[in-house]
């Protein structure tokens, strides 16, 4: 169930590390991102980010205006 209405996919609660290559940092924040070309307008795919890196994260997305939102962690749907 998706409480929120993000229209985020769910996220395995017991796999919350950061996205980032090679970081194994505990994920703090899910990037909400889209990319028109592969997903449908509602959806939601979701990275997550630990502190060290949601900016750099972001920008990575918001570069290629893929960027939608940034929530904390515990906001995501979990599986
Ligand atoms: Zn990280």
């Amino acid at each position: 169930m998706d409480v929120l209405g993000l229209g985020a996919d769910p996220v395995a609660a017991d796999e919350l590390v950061c996205s980032a290559k090679g970081c194994r940092a505990e994920a703090r924040w899910g990037l909400l991102w889209n990319n028109p070309r592969l997903h449908t307008p509602e959806r939601r795919k979701v990275w997550l980010a630990c502190d060290d890196h949601r900016e750099h994260l972001e920008q990575f997305l918001g570069a290629r205006s893929f960027w939608k939102q940034t929530v904390p962690v515990g906001e995501l749907e979990h599986v």
